[in-house]
C-alpha cells in the first residue's frame, strides 16, 4: 500500500511533518524503531519562530527579556519560550497515519524506473509519492557536537539566562569555555545547564557536571543528588539540504545554537505543499552559518565572551536575521559584517583565520 508521504524518523521534525501532512489531507506512513518513545529533552525557541497552528498549550513558559552575560549583563529583548515537551509531542498527533515500528536501512535515490521508496532492515520495501528522511544526524568524531549537563532545581525566582559566560564555574581562563543556561520549567523547577556550545570534540559531561556544581555552589544555589538531571549531546553540523530530507537530517540545525525544532515546526507546511526549502539564498545562508561555526571552533576560548558581547550588542533585527533567517541572505550577511566590524582588530584577525580554516 503506497501513501502520499512516507516519513522516516519520528523525532520532533518527522512528527511535525507527518502531523501537518495529515492536517492537509495527505495519506501518511511513518517509520521509526520506537514510534511511541516519549521525548524527554527540554526544547526552547524564540517565540517569533513558531508557527500559528501550534496550540498555546505547548508553551510551558515565556520570557520577554532573556539575559545574556558576556562581559556585562545584556537584555536580549526578544521573547523566548520553553516548550512543554510532552504537550508538544501530544499536539503533533497522527490520526489515520499508518505507523510502522521498524528501522529504515536505506532510502534509495529515485529514478525514472524506480519510485520513491525506503527499505527496512527486515527487507520490506515501502513506497510513496514522496519519501522523506527525518532520521536525525548520527554522531561522528568528525562532527562538532553540543554537550550540556543540567540539573532541575526547585528555585523558581531566577531570571532566564540564555547564555552566561561568567567564569565562576571553576574552569581555568584558557580552558575550553562553557556557559550557563537557565530556564523555568513547567513543573515549577528551574533548569540550570552548563553548556559547551560546540566542540570537536565537545567538553565531556563529567567536566560539565563538575563545572555546573562549582558554579551553583559559588552562587549559593542549593541542589541535591536526587534532583533530576538532563544530559545533552548532539551534532550541530551534518545533514543534507534537499527536498527529501527534513529536520536535523535536512541540515536544519543552526550551528551557533544547536536549534532546529522551531525551524522544523515553521517549515512543515511549506514542505508539505511541495515548496523548496532550499532556494539559492537558503543555501548561501547555510554556507555562511558553517563559516560561522568554523569561526566559533577556531576562536581562542578566552575570546568567546567578547565575541558574544559584540553579537548581542547588534540590533535585535540583526540578531534575529542571523539566528533565525534561514533564507535571509542579506540579513545574515549584514549581521555577520556588522559583528566583524564591531570586534577588536585582534579578534577580527583570529576570526578571519578561523573562518578560512587557517592556523
Ligand atoms: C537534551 C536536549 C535538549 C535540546 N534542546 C533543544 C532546544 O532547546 N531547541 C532546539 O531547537 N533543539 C534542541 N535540541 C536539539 C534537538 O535534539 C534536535 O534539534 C532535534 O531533536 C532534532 O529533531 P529531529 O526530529 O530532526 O531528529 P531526532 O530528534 O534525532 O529524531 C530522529 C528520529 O529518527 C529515528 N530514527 C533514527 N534512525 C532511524 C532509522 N534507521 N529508521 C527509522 N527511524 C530512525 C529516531 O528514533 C528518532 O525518533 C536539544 C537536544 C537535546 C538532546
Amino acid at each position: 500500500m503506497s501513501s502520499d508521504l512516507l516519513v522516516c524518523g519520528l523525532g520532533p521534525a518527522g512528527r511535525a511533518l507527518a502531523h501537518r501532512a495529515l492536517a492537509h489531507g495527505l495519506s501518511v506512513t511513518v517509520v521509526d524503531p520506537n514510534p511511541d518513545r516519549r521525548w524527554s529533552a527540554t526544547y526552547a525557541a524564540w517565540a517569533d519562530e513558531l508557527p500559528n497552528w501550534l496550540p498555546p498549550t505547548v508553551i510551558a513558559s515565556s520570557v520577554d527579556n532573556p539575559v545574556a552575560w558576556t562581559r556585562r549583563r545584556i537584555d536580549l529583548r526578544r521573547r523566548y519560550v520553553v516548550l512543554d515537551t510532552p504537550a508538544l509531542q501530544d499536539s503533533l498527533d497522527l490520526p489515520g497515519a499508518r505507523i510502522i515500528s521498524a528501522r529504515v536501512a536505506d532510502i534509495p535515490r529515485p529514478s525514472r524506473n524506480r519510485p520513491e521508496s525506503a527499505r527496512l532492515l527486515t527487507g520490506q520495501v515501502l513506497t510513496a509519492t514522496r519519501v522523506v528522511d527525518a532520521r536525525g544526524i548520527p554522531r561522528s568524531p568528525d562532527r562538532a557536537e553540543q554537550t550540556a549537563y543540567g540539573v532541575m532545581v526547585r528555585r523558581p525566582d531566577t531570571e532566564t539566562l540564555f547564555m552566561d559566560w561568567r567564569l565562576d564555574n571553576g574552569a581555568a581562563p584558557d580552558a575550553p569555555r562553557s556557559f550557563l543556561y537557565v530556564v523555568p520549567l513547567p513543573d515549577g523547577t528551574t533548569l540550570f545547564e552548563e553548556t559547551c556550545l560546540a566542540g570537536r570534540p565537545a567538553l565531556d559531561l563529567t567536566e560539565l557536571r563538575t563545572r555546573l556544581h562549582h558554579r551553583l555552589r559559588s552562587r549559593g544555589i542549593e541542589f541535591t543528588d536526587s534532583d533530576p538531571v538532563e544530559r545533552v549531546r548532539f551534532p550541530v553540523e551534518g545533514g543534507t539540504p534537499g527536498r527529501r530530507t527534513f529536520g536535523a537530517a535536512g541540515a536544519f540545525t543552526h550551528p551557533a545554537t544547536g536549534y532546529s525544532v522551531a525551524t522544523a515546526l515553521r517549515t512543515a507546511d511549506a514542505f508539505v505543499a511541495g515548496h523548496s526549502l532550499w532556494p539559492p539564498t537558503a543555501r548561501a545562508v547555510h554556507a555562511l552559518r558553517r563559516a560561522g561555526l568554523r569561526a566559533l571552533l577556531g576562536l581562542p576560548p578566552a575570546d568567546l565572551p567578547g565575541f558574544f558581547d559584540a553579537f548581542f550588542a547588534l540590533p535585535v533585527a540583526s540578531q534575529r536575521a542571523y539566528l533565525s533567517g534561514r533564507d535571509d541572505l542579506r540579513g545574515t550577511a549584514a549581521a555577520m559584517s556588522a559583528l566583524f566590524a564591531a570586534l577588536p582588530w585582534r579578534l577580527r584577525r583570529d576570526l578571519a583565520a578561523a573562518t578560512l580554516g587557517l592556523g
